[in-house]
């Protein structure tokens, strides 16, 4: 086998590792690009770019001369943590912690279209939510032919967490659909609508505020376990929240500690700090929560692969790269 241009490094099932493959050497005649799993050490030695999708830190680890990874997934968690611990979630950083050395460009998948399937599933269940399903399904489940007072969309605030490309969207779609929507970032954002908050004093504004939380941060340092006791006791009693980020965002003692004493109504929840989650999980049988198997805003193979094969194409013409995420703040 002559030197591979680009390393595809997954922890998918061979199958559809085989299909990105497939679909990204039709984008790019040019590179010979090479599952991580057929290349010898020496090698793995020669890339300097990989393209990844859900890879596992310690074999990125193996191709010591990476000048440039770009992932297929929007969320980079688990390489940034392994590659700069002191930025990335605890939890993960203790796991991958060999990485002296090691320096390269990270780029994530930024994809309007991810964007628009995050907003739906935004809006799906803010509207399951907002028009009291899961009270519903409850009294389903004890046989209860009740009716609850009707409220306007309008009447009712969504708060985001998280105003970044799928954070916005979403709170642009819920501004559509006639919500009161409130969204909080690190830097301050202006977007015709919302009410865009920032800094701790902002985070408590947002919480005291809110009759239902989007969670869209990403996994960071600073965001591990920000879902708290400190953030939860903030909300409007029957709050309800929605996380479709990292499941490493909430505390989940908390969590259940909130939805026990019904400060709390409803957890909708994608995402879990361990994926699949585990049966013995209180989650899995809890009657105010919605377990949903990640699957809020999946990947797009053929515009996610368009979009990496541009940046790739652009990078052998001018030696530019998208934008990269910041080591120093874990995003
Ligand atoms: P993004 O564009 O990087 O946006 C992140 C947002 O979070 C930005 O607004 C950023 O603020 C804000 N933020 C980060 N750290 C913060 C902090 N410490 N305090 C306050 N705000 C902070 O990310 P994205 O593309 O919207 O994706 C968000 C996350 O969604 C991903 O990281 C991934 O984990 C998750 N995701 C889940 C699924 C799924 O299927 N469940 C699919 C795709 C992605 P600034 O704007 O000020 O920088």
């Amino acid at each position: 086998m002559t030197s591979p241009s680009i390393a595809f490094i997954s922890q998918l099932p061979i199958d559809e590792q085989k299909s990105w493959q497939k679909q990204l050497s039709k984008l790019l005649p040019n590179e010979s690009i090479v599952l991580a799993g057929q290349l010898t050490d020496e090698q793995k030695q020669q890339c300097s770019i990989a393209i990844v999708a859900d890879p596992d830190p310690q074999e990125v680890m193996q191709f010591t001369h990476l000048f440039w990874c770009h992932s297929l997934w929007a969320g980079v968690d688990s390489l940034v943590s392994a590659f700069n611990p002191e930025a990335g979630a605890n939890g993960m950083a203790n796991k991958t912690s060999n990485t002296d050395g090691l320096k390269f460009n990270i780029s994530r998948l930024i994809d309007p279209k991810l964007a628009q399937t995050m907003s739906e599933a935004v809006l799906t269940w803010t509207l399951y939510l907002h028009r009291e399903m899961h009270i519903y399904q409850q009294q389903q489940n004890k046989a209860i032919w009740q009716q609850l007072d009707y409220r306007l969309a309008g009447d009712r605030t969504i708060g985001i967490l998280g105003l970044g490309e799928l954070g916005k969207t979403s709170a642009l779609r819920l501004k559509e659909n006639g919500f009161n929507v409130l969204g909080w970032s690190r830097n301050k954002k202006q977007i015709k609508g919302v009410s865009c908050l920032s800094g701790v004093l902002g985070l408590t504004k947002l919480a005291q505020q809110s009759d239902i939380i989007v969670c869209l941060l990403p996994l960071t340092a600073d965001t591990q376990h920000l879902i708290n006791k400190e953030f939860l006791q903030e909300l409007p009693t029957k709050a309800c929240i929605i996380n479709f980020a990292r499941g490493g965002i909430i505390n989940n003692d908390d969590l259940l500690y909130f939805l026990k004493n019904e400060q709390l109504s409803h957890a909708v929840l994608d995402v879990f700090e361990h994926e699949p989650l585990a049966l013995a999980s209180e989650f899995w049988h809890h009657p105010q929560v919605t377990v949903l198997p990640h699957v809020s805003a999946p990947t797009d193979r053929y515009t996610a692969a368009a979009i990496v094969a541009e940046n790739i194409k652009k990078f052998r013409q001018t030696g530019e790269l998208p934008p990269c995420v910041d080591l120093a703040s874990g995003y």
